[in-house]
């Protein structure tokens, strides 16, 4: 009997079962794009290895060891399996004078390719949707995407996914900085990795990025870009935050963050979940106001970023399962008289349809909130001596964050309502 073919190590098909997460990913990406103006753009899957090499930098993980490089039998051409979208939209978007009238949001999706070693989360073919917005000079789009984001989130019910963003400056800036950076690393040349050292030259900026923990000290001390910006990139950064404060969009300022490709410039944003271990960040972008010239177009901001669906489909996958146990609300009551109004709270939500599970038996108030959060609720329902006699309960949201607030318990279903459909 012949032996049976295998599929390529990591490269996986998605089978029957597990198509309906993929496709609820899908659906849900392409409306909330549509939503903000994004039209699809469709690009190949092979492109001129040089694109790559010349966008995403020579002295990068992807370009140095991850990519599918092969010549073309025929003709000896030298072709690449796309590892990212960004870099082909933008040669389709040069070729087609796409952005000579108008700029352009445009998205797409599809698998990308790089050989990497397999495991949860990180695969050889993986599949990402990109997003881009071309001819914008932001810091308007940047925000809008990120907003844009957060409602994709919101829509695929995903919680717990925690913004970061940085500016990494202009060009200008990043060769003072860049200097700044080799100055320091030569330094503390002992302490370096053999990646480190390698690239301490030719891309000192991606030890900043270095996944060696043996490494974070040293990285933790060197120059930080965001200390030293230039007063546009300044004002655009400032802008850009002040954009997301007014859209109640929560963030972290990580002045550490770069990314892994080179061509991004000022705003760089990644979203991470502590959900998938090592393999924790779903979606990242910035802006990128260099590439349309370095790929010889004429000059044109733009911003983007790409979601890892893989990843998506992962954090689907486990809210699918926790959903499908937990209740709505854990009611946490200590104290004396407590226990009476906690009854009488849970069966007021019960009336109005929510799965409540009320604190049985023993355990101080801490013990209890351990049990709430373990328990996959979305809420938990705190009942103390002072809230029962002031005839009020609290309710803290356990997986999306967000304040305690205190309710009358005659309100307490409305509230409750309220709250979960946010
Ligand atoms: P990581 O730090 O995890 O290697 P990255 O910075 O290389 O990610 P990007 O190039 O920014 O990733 O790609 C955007 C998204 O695509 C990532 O946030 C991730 O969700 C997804 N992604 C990247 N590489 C892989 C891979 N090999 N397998 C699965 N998903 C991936
Ligand atoms: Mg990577």
């Amino acid at each position: 009997m012949a032996t049976a073919l295998q599929a390529v190590r990591g490269m996986n098909d998605v089978l029957p079962d597990e198509a309906p997460l993929w496709q609820r990913f899908e659906d849900t990406a392409r409306r909330v794009f549509e939503q903000y103006g994004y039209r699809n753009l469709r690009v190949p899957l092979v492109e001129p290895t040089p694109l790559y090499v010349r966008s995403i930098g020579e002295h990068t993980d992807v370009v140095e060891k991850e990519m599918y490089t092969f010549a073309d039998r025929l003709n000896g051409d030298s072709l690449t399996l796309r590892p990212e979208a960004t870099a082909g939209i933008v040669r389709a978007a040069i070729e087609h004078s796409l952005t000579y009238e108008r700029p352009q949001r445009v998205w797409t999706a599809g698998p990308m390719f790089r050989h990497e070693r397999p495991q949860k989360g990180r695969y050889r073919q993986f599949h990402q949707f990109d997003v881009e917005a071309l001819g914008f000079p932001g810091p308007d789009v940047d925000a809008e995407q990120i907003v844009m984001l957060a409602r994709l989130w919101r829509a695929l019910g995903l919680t717990g996914i925690a913004l970061s963003i940085n500016s990494i400056g202009d060009a200008d800036e990043r060769r003072a900085h860049r200097a700044a950076l080799i100055e320091y690393f030569e330094a503390h040349n002992n302490a370096l990795d053999e990646d480190a050292k390698r690239r301490l030259h030719a891309n000192p900026l991606r030890i900043l990025d270095s996944k060696n923990p043996a490494m974070q000290a040293i990285v933790e001390g060197a120059p930080r870009l965001v200390d030293r910006l230039g007063a546009a990139s300044r004002a655009h950064f400032d802008e850009l935050r002040a954009l997301l404060d007014e859209a109640g969009v929560r963030y972290t300022v990580n002045p550490r963050l770069v990314r892994g490709l080179d061509y991004y410039n000022r705003t760089v944003f990644e979203w991470v979940t502590d959900a998938l271990g090592a393999q924790g960040t779903v979606a990242g972008g910035g802006r990128y106001d260099g590439l349309f010239a370095e790929l010889g177009g004429k000059p044109t901001p733009a911003c983007g970023f790409a979601i890892g669906v893989e990843r998506m489909v992962l954090l689907l996958e486990a809210q699918a399962k926790r959903d499908a146990s937990a209740a709505d609300a854990y009611v946490v009551h200590a104290g004396a008289t407590a226990a009476p109004t906690a009854r009488r709270a849970a069966e007021a939500l019960r009336d109005h349809g929510a799965n409540v599970v009320v604190h049985a038996g023993a355990g101080n108030f801490r013990a209890q909130m351990k049990k709430a959060d373990a328990s996959g609720a979305r809420f938990a329902i705190i009942v103390g001596d002072d809230e029962a006699a002031a005839g009020t309960v609290a309710i803290k949201p356990l997986r999306e964050g967000g304040e305690q607030v205190a309710v009358p318990v005659a309100d307490l279903a409305a509230r409750f309502a309220a709250l979960q459909s946010r």
